[in-house]
């Protein structure tokens, strides 16, 4: 219960923090035990607003000003320059505008995507301009919001690929690993599963990211259940991590 908030700090722009939450440091209990920060998986809304609280505290970053999205699995990134419902993050929690990517050039404003398995996907110019966030699992992969968010930050971009399902524990169907292996290649279909951070890495260097510029954390969220929530592992009811990135004030 006194364990801190530990997330995941990259390295990222001059000027820019990213960092991937773990289950460290929070207030929720059951299925969704530690720091979960999603509020759509029938947790506790006022554990929720407890542990988004401390991960704002943790990090410096002003709650206020936090920007999410209501994610669909879809490929639009938004441009945002200012708070788009201030006071969302630790009030009403949910009911963002849809949108899995956000993408900005204000400074001091946070952009927060959530996953329990799918790929919180964080980047950014590499001269430390502007930012973005995604929400990336096998949908919005396939549709290209990856290559959407980098033609959004234009120049020369960096990304840090944040912990998701890996193949170990990705079976999927015949039809998914087919259109894996057609849209991004062979080598993102072993045995029965695909691949997500695979994939994610050849969508990127064919929208112009250099290889060596993309990041990839090595855990897989279904296999380190004391770091990371999992929907394969857990189900419904499981919690949310996040990815959070954002320009210094
Ligand atoms: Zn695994």
């Amino acid at each position: 219960m006194t364990d801190a908030v530990r997330p995941i700090e990259v390295r990222a722009a001059p000027g820019v923090r990213a960092v991937f939450t773990t289950r460290a440091g929070g207030v929720s209990v059951g299925s969704h035990a530690g720091l979960n920060v999603g509020s759509t998986s029938g947790d506790t809304p006022d554990d929720v607003r407890e542990n988004r609280a401390r991960l704002a505290a943790a990090l410096g970053v002003d709650a206020d000003r936090v920007t999410m999205g209501h994610q669909v699995h879809g490929a639009d990134v938004h441009a945002v320059d200012g708070p788009t419902s201030p006071g969302r993050y630790l009030g009403e929690l949910s009911g963002w505008a849809e949108g899995d990517g956000l993408v900005t050039r204000a400074a001091g404003l946070p952009l927060m995507v959530l996953g329990a398995d799918c790929l919180p996907v964080l980047l950014w110019r590499t001269d430390g301009s502007a930012v973005a966030a995604v929400h990336a699992g096998w949908r919005g992969l396939v549709a290209g919001i990856l290559r959407n968010a980098v033609e959004a930050l234009g120049g020369e971009v960096g990304v840090a690929v944040g912990p998701g399902v890996r193949p170990c524990c990705y079976p999927v169907d015949a039809e998914l690993r087919r259109t894996f292996a057609d849209r991004f290649g062979d080598e993102t279909v072993t045995g029965d599963a695909v691949d997500l951070a695979a994939a994610a890495r050849i969508e990127l260097v064919r929208a112009g990211v250099a290889d060596d510029r993309v990041e990839t954390t090595g855990a897989c969220t279904s296999c380190d259940a004391e770091r990371f929530f999992s929907y394969r592992r857990d189900g419904e009811r499981t919690g949310r991590q996040a990815g959070i990135i954002w320009r210094d004030a």
